[in-house]
């Protein structure tokens, strides 16, 4: 059965805990309609990380809403690769637990199919 909705919309786990890291061409400084710069801070000469990632407690600048709640990214058109490749578990009926493990430090269960909307 094909999902109807995605878990990703009521958690945004992810965004908040793991560092946002990719190459710095990704931003608009190097692509026209990339992600925006200045939400962008530079880790290396090759490296731009997403502001708010790092640290004791990560958030992404671009994540609004509450997590666990209802969230969105908000450059979700322009988001990097990093965050582009990034499959919420059980895409495709793939477990990712780095997903779960996101979601457990939030005190989210792990990703199930009822969350994709499949009934068992
Ligand atoms: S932790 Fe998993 S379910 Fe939550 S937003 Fe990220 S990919 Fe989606
Ligand atoms: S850019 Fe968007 S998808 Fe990527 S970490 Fe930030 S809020 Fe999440």
């Amino acid at each position: 059965m094909k999902p109807v909705r995605t878990p990703c919309l009521t958690c945004g786990a992810c965004c908040a805990f793991f560092r946002a890291s990719f190459y710095w061409a990704e931003t608009s400084a190097g692509t026209p309609g990339g992600v925006p710069e200045q939400l962008t801070e530079k880790i290396n000469d090759f490296l731009v990380q997403m502001k708010g990632t790092r640290g004791p407690q990560p958030r992404c600048v671009a994540l609004s809403g509450e997590i666990g709640s209802e969230v969105a990214c908000s450059i979700y058109e322009q988001r990097s690769s990093v965050c582009r490749a990034f499959p919420p578990s059980l895409q495709d009926g793939v477990v990712n637990e780095d997903c779960n493990r996101a979601r457990a430090a939030h005190g989210l269960k792990p990703v199930t199919s009822a969350d994709w909307g499949i009934k068992d």
